[in-house]
C-alpha cells in the first residue's frame, strides 16, 4: 500500500533505454546517450525484483523500453517472469517493428497481452513522426500477433498530438472496426527528451471521441478501477476504442503502478523527481527481505498525483524512453 491507501498491483519494467525508432515526441534524431551494458539490470536481477514484488501482491508485469524487443533474447526473460509465483498478468509494449520475428517465441514463453505503438497508417506520415520507413513491418508484426489467439487483447497505442493526429483518427478508428485490435488514443504528456511539450499540443480524448462520433456513435463500457483508459465500443458492435487522458482527465486517484528503470531505479510515479536505487543493494548482496523493505519504504512515499496542470509544474527527472511508459 502507498501512503494514500492505494494498493500497488502493477509494475512496469523497462528492459532497455535503447530504441530503433526516433519518434519526434520522444527523442531527437541522433538518439540519446545510452546506458552501458553493466549499468543495465540482468534478466536474473529483473526476475528477482519481480519475484520479491509478486510476493507482495504485484501481479501485473508490463515489459517496456525504449524498445523492449531491441534487448536480445527477451523471450528468455518472458519465460522467467511467466514462471514466477504471483505473476498473473504479463504484457509487453512495443513499437512492433521486430514483432513479426518475435510474436511466436514470446507467446511460447508466456506473453499474454500486447500493446503496439502506432501513430499513423500513412507511410509518409508514419515516417515523418518515427523517422523510420517501417509501417509495413509494424503492420506485419500486428498480423503475426493476430495469429496467436492466446495473445489478447491486442491494443494499439496512438499518441495524440494536436495538428497531427486529427487526420489519423478516421483511419485508426476504421482499423478498430476491421481488425481485432483495441485502438487507444493517449494524450501527449510532457515526457519528451527535447522538452518541447506544450499544453496546446494536447489533443484531448474528448476531442478525438467527437471526431470519431462524426462517423460512428460510441457507447462507454465498464473499465477496471485502476485502468488508465476509458473504454468505448462502437454502437453497432464493430470493435473497441480507448482513450487514455492523463492530462484532461487525470486518473491518479486509482493509480496502482510503479516502475523499474533499465538501470534498476524504482520510480513510484511516471513524473517522479526522485528514484530509489535497487541495483546497488542487489549487487551489494542485499537479501529479499531487505529489498522488500526498501520497496515498501519507497511506495510509502509514492506521489499522490502528477501536477501537469498545476502552476509551476516541474518535469519528470527522466524522459519517456528512459522510463518506459
Ligand atoms: S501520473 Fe503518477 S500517480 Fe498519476 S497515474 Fe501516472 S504514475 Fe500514477
Amino acid at each position: 500500500m502507498d501512503g494514500w491507501g492505494r494498493e500497488i498491483k502493477s509494475l512496469r519494467v523497462s528492459v532497455t533505454d535503447k530504441c530503433n525508432f526516433r519518434c519526434r515526441y520522444c527523442m531527437p534524431a541522433e538518439g540519446l546517450e545510452w546506458l552501458g551494458r553493466d549499468e543495465i539490470l540482468s534478466f536474473e536481477e529483473i526476475a528477482r525484483i519481480v519475484r520479491v514484488l509478486a510476493a507482495m501482491g504485484v501481479s501485473e508485469i508490463r515489459l517496456t523500453g525504449g524498445e523492449p524487443l531491441a534487448r536480445r533474447d527477451l523471450p528468455v526473460l518472458v519465460s522467467m517472469l511467466a514462471e514466477t509465483p504471483g505473476v498473473e498478468d504479463l504484457s509487453l509494449t512495443t513499437n512492433g517493428v521486430l514483432l513479426d520475428r518475435y510474436a511466436a517465441p514470446l507467446v511460447e514463453a508466456g506473453l499474454r497481452r500486447l500493446n503496439v505503438s502506432l501513430d499513423s497508417l500513412s507511410h509518409v506520415r508514419f515516417a515523418e513522426i518515427t523517422r523510420r520507413d517501417a509501417l509495413d513491418r509494424v503492420l506485419a508484426g500486428l498480423e503475426a500477433a493476430e495469429r496467436h489467439p492466446e495473445l489478447r487483447p491486442i491494443k494499439v497505442n496512438c499518441v495524440a498530438i494536436r495538428g497531427f493526429t486529427e487526420e489519423e483518427v478516421p483511419a485508426l478508428a476504421e482499423l478498430a472496426r476491421r481488425k481485432p485490435y483495441v485502438i487507444r488514443f493517449i494524450e501527449f504528456m510532457p515526457l519528451d527528451a527535447e522538452e518541447r511539450w506544450a499544453g496546446d499540443d494536447v489533443l484531448t480524448g474528448g476531442e478525438i471521441r467527437a471526431l470519431i462520433e462524426e462517423h460512428w456513435p460510441l457507447e462507454e463500457i465498464a473499465a477496471k478501477t485502476s485502468s488508465t483508459a476509458r473504454r468505448f465500443r462502437f454502437a453497432d458492435g464493430a470493435g473497441e476504442i480507448g482513450f487514455v487522458n492523463p492530462v484532461s482527465e487525470p486518473f491518479c486517484s486509482s493509480c496502482d503502478r510503479i516502475r523499474l528503470t533499465a538501470d534498476g531505479q524504482l520510480r513510484t510515479c511516471l513524473f517522479s523527481r526522485r528514484e530509489w536505487d535497487l541495483k546497488a543493494p542487489i549487487r551489494d548482496g542485499a537479501g529479499d527481505k531487505e529489498l522488500g523493505e526498501l520497496v515498501r519504504w519507497a511506495v510509502r512515499h509514492k506521489e499522490l498525483k502528477h501536477r501537469i496542470n498545476d502552476e509551476g509544474f516541474v518535469r519528470a527527472s527522466r524522459s519517456m524512453s528512459q522510463i518506459g511508459g
